[in-house]
């Protein structure tokens, strides 16, 4: 029998098979979990395309629960948790992999970042997991589980990762805050923070292919992360396997993060 059997969720951020969601989601339903997702609401409703790239994925699984939805928009938000409650009643777990900056924004330094810049970036990808976890408290089972994704550059200046950085320091000190609030329902609420992997946000982040060369030579395990290891570790921490963290940033990263300075063949050359 699997871990989820029986065990019901809610993902944000499935774009498409690259996407980190889909990776932890696939792992989901290997072990029997049954989920409802969201994408972003589509422009043209004669071609739907966000919708028909998760329905792709998810329907051959079994998914029935598709919801539109833009977080920048509390209507929408609340339209996803209204119909989670009408199908579920209460849920197991939820995972929220969503983030954005503007391009300009995102590319220049953080001294040049505009005020609506900033202001977007930081509603997408840090305010969209408080608005989440406001709606999720009250259909959340008790140990039941909420998990978002970060990356190092939150904790440590990461050339190119720039404004994303500062909202992922953001991001990191939420889930600490929302672990307090949540904690004494029994609601556990941690990051991942991932090593670099090729997906459509990824693309935007200057340097990412230096990084991911710095990884494999940096890195105690001398490689790179595949999808697989966060999916394995974002269901370790959505389950009751990881039943007493909270309030955890945990690195998936090939160790990379503990590094002060490269290892010794590189300091030798
Ligand atoms: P992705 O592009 O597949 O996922 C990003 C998701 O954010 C997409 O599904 C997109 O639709 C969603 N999104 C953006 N704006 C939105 C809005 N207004 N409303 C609703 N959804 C919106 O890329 P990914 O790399 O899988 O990113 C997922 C998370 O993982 C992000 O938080 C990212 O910062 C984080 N992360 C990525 C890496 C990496 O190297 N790829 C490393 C560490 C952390």
């Amino acid at each position: 029998m699997g871990l989820f059997e029986g065990k019901k969720g809610l993902v944000f951020g499935i774009a498409n098979d690259h996407s980190i969601a889909w990776a932890i989601t696939e792992k989901l339903y290997d072990e029997g979990a049954e989920m409802a997702f969201t994408h972003l609401p589509d422009k043209d409703p004669e071609r739907p395309r966000m919708e028909r790239r998760l329905r792709k994925l998810v329907e051959p699984r079994g998914a029935r629960i598709m919801v539109p939805c833009d977080v920048t928009k509390d209507e929408d938000i609340d339209k996803v948790f209204e119909i989670v409650k009408e199908e579920y009643g209460e849920i197991d777990f939820l995972l929220h992999s969503i983030a954005y900056a503007p391009m300009d924004d995102l590319k220049g330094p953080v001294a040049n970042v505009s005020r609506d810049g900033f202001k977007l970036s930081m509603e997408i990808s840090v305010y969209s997991l408080i608005a989440i976890a406001n709606r999720a408290q009250h259909i959340l089972k008790p140990g039941g589980s909420l998990l978002t994704l970060s990356y190092l550059g939150g904790e440590k200046v990461i050339p190119g990762y720039n404004i994303m950085g500062v909202c992922k320091s953001a991001l990191e000190n939420s889930i600490k805050y929302l672990a307090n609030e949540l904690g004494p329902q029994g609601i556990r609420v941690n990051s991942l923070s991932a090593g670099p992997l090729k997906t459509l946000s990824s693309s935007a982040v200057g340097e990412f292919d230096m990084m991911m060369k710095l990884y494999q030579t940096m890195s105690p395990l001398r490689k790179n992360i595949i999808p697989e290891d966060v999916g394995k570790s974002g269901m370790y921490l959505l389950s009751d396997l990881s039943s007493g963290v909270t309030g955890e940033n945990h690195h998936v990263d090939s160790g990379y993060h503990v590094m002060g300075a490269p290892p010794i063949e590189l300091q030798q050359q």
